[in-house]
Parts: structure tokens; sequence; C-alpha cells
């Protein structure tokens, strides 16, 4: 993914308020997508999100701010227009939203039915969909006959049955259990590297972000209030809201038992505890070796693993570590010097 394909979804100073004198749904977000990337927005229950996806399509109009999709303005589109746009934009919902009286053939042409495509047309457009999601089996089947996976395959072939350039993913996989989950993430990644789609979704789960985005923002009250590369945000979250998010997907959680366990300082010695992130150069230096011998301190591993995110390898670890206060302080100093993000948790 470089930073040099053109931009395809721009929010600008995007506010809502649903009722008069009511808080802000929309408090100022902004984004900006570039083609062929997939961008998370994650965010607590009422941040904002499904306002702010909805936005793109106008679904929900903004009191105030800008909508360009692929170079459009959005606000400035008269009905035919917009009509147009949307066709532009294929939405998947958390709940399917599928005709129950409909097969599965018939759910996915029903877009091209209401933009008055012939029959053999939506037949053929058909055909091409059904494989591209696994479904070729199921095409006479009604809803009611599908799993949860295939009911929300049948929705992502549905949004683009008229060859949208963008792809809007509305909590498409929190119905659902996590190992379809896992498969329909793979799918959506899949169809955005098969079709060049812009994928933007919102969740509640940082785990769906880590699965598929390239990128994320992060929503709190109306507001965007932290955003970059995954793997940064991952790495080196800033808000405490993301390192709270982080934390469930990522964190080590240090047990309490394990903590009461841990031996008291010795007299004139001070015992600290930090979560140490490797990344970078620095990734695979034996940091606690060195800083054990060249500072002086008994360092104790309490917790740690090596993940991988975006592709890249970062290793977490909880330490804690003895000696003089100022030599545990010259330590954490060095470790950030070589680009590994400490953090002190409570002792
Ligand atoms: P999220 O998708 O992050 O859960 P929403 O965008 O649904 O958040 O909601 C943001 C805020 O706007 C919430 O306080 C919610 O109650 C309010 N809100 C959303 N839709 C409406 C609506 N149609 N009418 C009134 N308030 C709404």
């Amino acid at each position: 993914m470089t930073e040099e394909r053109p931009v395809a979804i721009a929010l600008t100073d995007i506010t809502r308020r649903f009722t008069a004198g009511g808080t802000l749904a929309l408090d100022g977000a902004s984004l900006t997508l570039r083609a062929g990337e997939v961008f998370g927005i994650v965010g607590r229950s009422g941040a904002g999100k499904s306002t702010l996806i909805r936005t793109v399509n106008l679904l929900e109009r903004p009191d105030a701010g800008r909508v360009e999709v692929l170079g459009q303005d959005m606000l400035a589109l008269d009905d035919a227009g917009l009509r147009a746009a949307r066709r532009g934009m294929g939405m998947v919902f958390q709940h399917f939203n599928l005709h129950s009286r409909r097969t599965v053939a018939e759910n996915i042409a029903f877009p091209l039915e209401i933009a008055g495509m012939p029959r053999d047309q939506r037949r053929a457009r058909v055909a091409e969909l059904l494989p591209l999601v696994g479904l070729e089996a199921k095409r006479d089947a009604y809803p009611a006959q599908l799993s949860g996976g295939q009911q929300q395959r049948v929705g992502i072939a549905r949004a683009l049955a008229s060859g949208p350039p963008i792809l809007l993913c509305d909590e498409a996989t929190s119905a659902l259990d996590p190992e379809t989950t896992r498969d329909i993430l793979a799918l959506i990644r899949d169809l955005r590297d098969r079709l060049d789609l812009t994928v933007l979704l919102i969740t509640h789960e940082m785990a769906v972000v880590k699965a598929i985005c390239d990128r994320v923002a992060v929503m709190e009250a109306g507001r965007i209030i932290e955003q970059g590369r995954v793997f940064d945000v991952f790495t080196r979250p800033e808000h405490p809201t993301t390192r709270s998010f982080v934390a469930e997907v990522i964190g080590l959680g240090v047990p309490a038992g394990s903590l009461a366990r841990l031996p008291a300082p010795r007299p004139g010695s001070a015992r600290r505890l930090a979560q140490v992130v490797f990344t970078g150069p620095h990734a695979s230096r034996p940091v606690v070796s060195e800083a054990s011998r060249d500072f002086g301190l008994d360092l104790n591993i309490v917790s740690g693993r090596v993940d991988e995110i975006a592709g890249e390898p970062f290793g977490i670890m909880t330490l804690a570590a003895y000696g003089p206060a100022p030599a545990l302080e010259a330590a954490f100093d060095w470790m950030r010097g070589l680009g590994l993000t400490v953090t002190e948790l409570d002792a």
C-alpha cells in the first residue's frame, strides 16, 4: 500500500446533532481514505461510528462538514446524482438485511433489479458474483436455510452487485461467531485484493481491526481521538481509550497472583513494573540482559509474547525491575532511546 493512491473518501469536519440541544453524535470528525485501503473505525457503543459511516453515502446528512467520495462533492448532488453515487458504494450490514422470501440469487440481484438492469444481464452478473463469495451451491436456497456466515456472504455479494469500487461495512461480523468472523474478514480482504476495493468498516472490536485493517481511527464522543497505521496504533497507542482497546487484543494482563509473589525490593532498592513493546531495528536485541548488566538491575520477566500485526513482528513483555531508583530511570530511558515503548504500570 503506497500513500500515493488517490483519495477515495474524504470526510471533513463532520458535525451531526440528532436532537436540538442534545449532544453531538459527530463533533468535527475528519477522515481520509486512499483507494485500495481497508480502513477501520473502532469505538465503544454510542461513539458515533454508525452515524459517521452512514454519512459517507448520505444515509445520514451532516449538519456541517464536507463529504467527498471519488472526487465528488456528495452534498452538492441532486437525487439522480446521489443515486448514481450510491451505486459506487456497496454496504454490508450487521444483521444481513436479506429478503426472507427471495432466494440467494434473487437477493443478490435485488439492487440490479432496482437499477433497472434487464433479467438476462442480472442472471449473468449473479453467476459471476456467486463464486466470488463461495456460494455457487446455494444459488436457489432461501436465507433461513443458510448459516449466519453464508447469509453475510449473500449480503457481501449483494453489496458488490453493481461493481462498486467502495465497500462500507457496518459491524459486518458482529452477529457472527469468532470462526465465522475470521472467514468473513478473510473474504473481505481477499475481495479487496482481487477487486481493488476501498473498504471502510466500523467495529467495536479491536480484533477485527488487527485482522484486516491497514489503518484505523479510534472514535469517542463523536470525535476521532487517534488514527494511523494499524501497526503504529497497536504498538504505540497514545490516548488512554486506544490503550484500553489495544490491551483487549494484545495486552498482557499481569495476574494478581504473580504480582503478589514478586519479591519485595531490598532496602535502598526500588521495584518498578513496566510493559515494554519491542518494535523496529532493536526488536530482537537482548535488552533484558544488557539492562541488567549495564545498569546493575535485577530484571524479572512477569509475562511476554511475540505477535504479528499487519505482517510485522513485535514483542511485548512485562518486567519487574529492581535497583536504585536513578538506575531504573536511566535503564527505561535507555530502552526508550532504542525505540522501544516503555509504559510503567502500577507495581
Ligand atoms: P455507534 O455506532 O458508535 O454505536 P451511533 O452513531 O449509533 O454510535 O450513535 C452516536 C450517538 O448518536 C449516540 O448518542 C446515539 O444515541 C445517537 N443517535 C444515533 N442515531 C440517532 C437517531 N436516529 N436519533 C437520535 N439519536 C441518535
